[in-house]
């Protein structure tokens, strides 16, 4: 029966999650978890932080809270090309800066007056579908926003989280970046998922990178079903006197 199948596929993940976590915690190190409870700041810094650095983006976010205050009214009436200047450097600052007044000004017509905090009364899913109904606002948007804004157990994932969770077998090699959202959040506790989400990011940038995962020195290689084709690729490389970065 394939629903019984998928439960026990299910196990099994939920089961590595944990052998995975009691690995790479103790490597990455996740800080505790202090959400920030300023949802609708934490939705614009998310737009900030789109295609650029962490760094430039939080020096946009400090630039605007420098010229508005943490006051979303302010920055939605903005001036365009005042709060283009103020986010510069952040990059491509006139297309967030119009994502940003867009989606401030979107936010009463969908929500009451509790605004984004109100979001903490649902289930994940359904705040997540709240959200994604903003203008601008995807999935990856609206769990850094459930996480980081609201600490709720949402799990937000970018490019790293969702190649890592495919090679290592945690969903499924043709489930979207979209779809991993809900398919994760099933298999890991909700106490440990700002802890995935923060372990699969570094192990994806530091030792799961997209053009050549280091498998020889990865601390999951011998958990991970994708380890040996990559060992197998890497030992072809050798041959070919291809170095591996
Ligand atoms: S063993 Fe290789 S493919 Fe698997 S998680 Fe580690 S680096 Fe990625």
């Amino acid at each position: 029966m394939p629903e019984v199948q998928g439960q026990g596929e299910d196990l099994d993940r939920r089961t590595a999650v944990r052998s995975i976590l009691e690995r790479l915690r103790p490597l990455f190190g996740p800080p505790p978890l202090v959400p920030d409870h300023d949802p609708v700041g934490t939705l614009v810094s998310t737009i900030l932080s789109q295609h650029t650095s962490d760094r430039n983006a939080d020096r946009a976010f400090d630039r605007l809270i420098a010229r508005y205050g943490a006051d979303w009214t302010r920055v939605a009436t903005a001036p365009p090309a005042e709060l283009i200047a103020t986010i510069a450097c952040s990059g491509l600052a006139r297309v967030k800066a119009a994502r940003i007044q867009a989606v401030l000004r979107a936010i009463p017509e969908h929500f009451s007056a509790a605004g984004l905090a109100s979001l903490t009364a649902l289930p994940v899913a359904e705040a997540r579908r709240r959200l994604t109904a903003l203008p601008g606002v995807g999935p990856k948007t609206a769990s850094c926003v459930l996480l980081f804004g609201l600490g709720m157990p949402a799990l937000p994932v970018d490019t790293h989280v969702h190649r890592v969770a495919r090679r290592l077998g945690l969903i499924d090699p043709t489930t979207s970046a979209e779809e991993a959202h809900a398919a994760l959040e099933a298999i890991v506790a909700p106490s440990e998922v700002h802890a995935m989400h923060v372990c699969l990011i570094r192990l994806g940038r530091e030792i799961c990178q997209a053009r050549h995962p280091r498998c020889s020195i990865c601390p999951l290689n011998d958990l991970c079903p994708s380890a040996q084709i990559q060992d197998t690729r890497d030992v072809r490389a050798a041959g070919k006197g291809v170095s591996r970065s």
